[in-house]
Order: C-alpha cells, then sequence, then structure tokens
C-alpha cells in the first residue's frame, strides 16, 4: 500500500489544486458508516457534523446506497427533455409525504432557495397582482439560505457578501424572531414572500421564542404573503419533527428540502407548494439538468422511507434532550449557552487562556468526534440521527474531556 497517500499528502494536494474557498479541520476521510467516519490512517470518529444534515440517516445507509447503485446502473439521466420512469413516483410520493399538491426537483439547496424566490416572484405578479419588478421578498439577519448571487445579496455576513456585489434587489432585511418588525415590513403592499429558517442553522442554532414560527405565518396569511420556509438544514427528522415547522403546527406555503432528502448520498432537494403557486411556472421557464433525474428520484424515496422506518425523529428528539442536559452538566466556564432542537444543537463558547472554539474542536477531533465551528466561538453539534444512547453517551464522554482539558 505504499502508493497510498497520507492525510498530510492529501491536505497538500488540496491545498495546492484546489480553490481556498475552505477551512477544513485537518482531517482526511476515506470511509464512513452510521455514526462513524475515519481517516485514511484508519483513525475512527464520530462525526458530529453529519455533513451540515445532509446524513441524517446515517453514513453509507444500505437501503439509500442500495437504491443509487441499482439505479445508476439501470438509468441515471434522461434530462427532463424525456419522462422517465422513476420522477413520477418519486413526484407522488413526496408530495403525499409531506401534504402538498406538487413538487419540483432541484439538485443542490441553494439552488431550492432560488426556485422558491422565482415561484415567490412569479406567484406575487400572476395571482397577487404585484406591478412587474416591484415584488419584494422579507428574509431575516443573519440568514444563510445558500452561495448564490442572488442569495448572498440578501446576506447580513459580510465574509458571503463583501466585494460580490452589485447586488441583486427586492429583498427586505428584518430582525429574526421578531414579530413587530415582521408586522411592519408586511405593510408594503408589495411584499408577497417571507423566507425564514425555522431555527437558523449557520448563524449558530439560533432557536426563535415558542409561538414565532405560528405567529409569523398567520401574519403573512392576514397580509396574502406566501410563508417560505427554508427546512434545507432544519428538515428531514434532524429537529425532532419530520419539518421544524411542525414544532409549531405551520404549513408553509413553499417548503424547501435538500441535504438529507438524499441521506448525503446524492444531491437532491426539492421545492413543494400547492397548485395556485406551483403552477403560476409554465414549461420552459425554469428548471435543471439534473433535477428529479432517475437516480436522485429513487434515493429520494428510499431515503425518506427510512426516516420514518426508524424513527428518527423521535429519537433525534430523545437523544436532544439528553445531549443538551449533559452538555449543561459540564462545569467549566468555556461554555457560555447550551441551545438547539432535536438533534440540532451548539455550544457558545467563552475563549479561555487563549483557547477557542477551533482548538475545541481541534481537541475533540484528536479524542475522537469531528464538529466545526461556526462564527468562531460556536460549535454545532449534529451527529446522524440512527445515533444509538450508548454512542452518545460516549460521544457527550469526549467533548467533556476535551472542554474540560482546557480548562483544568
Ligand atoms: N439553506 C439552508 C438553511 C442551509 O443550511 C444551506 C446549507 O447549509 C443551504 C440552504 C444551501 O444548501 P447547499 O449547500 O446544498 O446549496
Amino acid at each position: 500500500m505504499s502508493d497510498r497517500l497520507n492525510s498530510a499528502q492529501l491536505m497538500e494536494l488540496e491545498n495546492k489544486y484546489g480553490a481556498h474557498n475552505y477551512h477544513p479541520l485537518p482531517v482526511v476521510l476515506s470511509k464512513g458508516e452510521g455514526v462513524y467516519v475515519w481517516d485514511v490512517e484508519g483513525k475512527k470518529y464520530f462525526d458530529f457534523l453529519s455533513a451540515y444534515s445532509a446524513v441524517n440517516q446515517g453514513h453509507c445507509h444500505p437501503r439509500i446506497v442500495g437504491a443509487l447503485v441499482d439505479q445508476a446502473r439501470t438509468l441515471e439521466l434522461t434530462s427532463r427533455a424525456f419522462y422517465n420512469d422513476c420522477l413520477g413516483p418519486y413526484e407522488k410520493f413526496i408530495t403525499g409525504y409531506f401534504g402538498y399538491d406538487k413538487v419540483l426537483p432541484m439538485n443542490t439547496g441553494a439552488e431550492g432557495v432560488e426556485t422558491a424566490i422565482k415561484l415567490c416572484r412569479k406567484w406575487a405578479y400572476k395571482v397577487k397582482g404585484v406591478p412587474e419588478n416591484e415584488a419584494r421578498i422579507v428574509v431575516c439577519e443573519n440568514n444563510f439560505h445558500g452561495r448564490t448571487s442572488s442569495i448572498i445579496s440578501f446576506s447580513t455576513d459580510p465574509v458571503a457578501r463583501r466585494e460580490y456585489g452589485p447586488y441583486m434587489p427586492g429583498f427586505i432585511i428584518i430582525p429574526y424572531n421578531d414579530l413587530d418588525a415582521l408586522a411592519k415590513a408586511l405593510e408594503d403592499p408589495n411584499v408577497a414572500g417571507f423566507l425564514v429558517e425555522p431555527i437558523q442553522g449557520e448563524a449558530g442554532v439560533y432557536v426563535p421564542d415558542e409561538g414565532y414560527l405560528k405567529n409569523a405565518s398567520e401574519v403573512c396569511k392576514s397580509r396574502n404573503v406566501l410563508f417560505i420556509a427554508d427546512e434545507v438544514q432544519t428538515g428531514i427528522a434532524r429537529t425532532g419533527k419530520m419539518l421544524a415547522c411542525d414544532w409549531e403546527e405551520v404549513r408553509p406555503d413553499i417548503l424547501i428540502l435538500g441535504k438529507a432528502l438524499s441521506g448525503g448520498v446524492y444531491p437532491v432537494s426539492a421545492v413543494l407548494a400547492d397548485d395556485p403557486i406551483m403552477l403560476t411556472i409554465q414549461p420552459g421557464e425554469h428548471g435543471s439538468t439534473f433535477g428529479g433525474n432517475p437516480v436522485a428520484s429513487k434515493v429520494g424515496v428510499v431515503a425518506l422511507t427510512v426516516v420514518k422506518d426508524e424513527n428518527l425523529a423521535d429519537r433525534a428528539h430523545e437523544m436532544g434532550l439528553i445531549f443538551r442536559e449533559e452538555m449543561k452538566k459540564i462545569e467549566s466556564h468555556m461554555i457560555e449557552i447550551v441551545r438547539g432542537k432535536g438533534l440540532l444543537n451548539a455550544i457558545v463558547i467563552k475563549p479561555m487562556n487563549g483557547k477557542t472554539a477551533w482548538d475545541v474542536c481541534l481537541k475533540m477531533a484528536e479524542n475522537g468526534l469531528l464538529a466545526k465551528p461556526t462564527h468562531d466561538h460556536i460549535i454545532r453539534f449534529a451527529p446522524p440521527l440512527v445515533i444509538t444512547e450508548g454512542q452518545l453517551k460516549e460521544a457527550i464522554e469526549i467533548i467533556k474531556q476535551s472542554i474540560l482539558s482546557f480548562s483544568a
């Protein structure tokens, strides 16, 4: 095996030949199974990032991988120039699963958000009667909806938007978790939609006050404004319900899903809405070569079936309660706040003796657990939802010992 490259060599290749648009932890992974990943030297880790919640069903889930391989061997891609024998059954399945009339399949989360924006604007002109080019969409401070030029136009993160202008107009930014600000913004008759993350994941797992989503959706309804939920990160059982909006019995007018829609084996995203909204888009107006392809369709059905068969929402809820309770018991001045819902959690780290969230993540990696800081001082903890109580307790011990090693 002397021709196999080691971690240092592989990192050097990425550094030398890849764009420097990420700052990964210095760990090179080569295998995954369930809640575990292994690096090229064979060291085993708990994966507490789950590819930003794409791997809710666990790494290399045999049923999902089986669907992928079978379909890839049979028919991989037709484009939407023709029908294929997988898309219709998938569309019937996913619309039934989430309770919508129609789905528009895409590939990445950002494409899902772009689709929702276009759909909302189209609805504004064709149904709501907003004068052309005047439609506006309300979004929240500290949002994260992806990386396209339009999406970063309404980001408030300077790192995401600086020097990428000129920016796409038509967005109104209000504080998150602020119903008064929303009500005020919706006084503008040209507002067509409110785009919101039910929990702000990338911002650092900000959970809004109870009732926020319910009240926000009601204000939207009263103003004939579409409530658009970006559940790319929070959806598909991550927060302890199938959708984070389910916690408040909110049914979004437009629902955006991605990531775990494929269990992480393939880029699959989807936008769901009812006919009066979805049918405003006409043939030729929107699409994607890969969206709704046979492999994605088959993978989507199985990935969602696994979530129900394995009861992952309930498991996320139960394991999340244990996780937060145990984190709160750790006696360290480094832990400022523990927050989250289900298995989407975060700890806000107060730097101590020059040691930051990054150092904590390095220490945890050394001890066999992978997590990543977001915004310098916050560590997100989001393991695959298939984690057992025994595995969770083991992982909690690693986190605890890693943090305590700095405060001692
Ligand atoms: N929306 C939310 C809420 C996300 O968390 C993300 C990614 O983290 C996206 C959209 C973008 O998804 P993708 O990276 O697949 O484009």
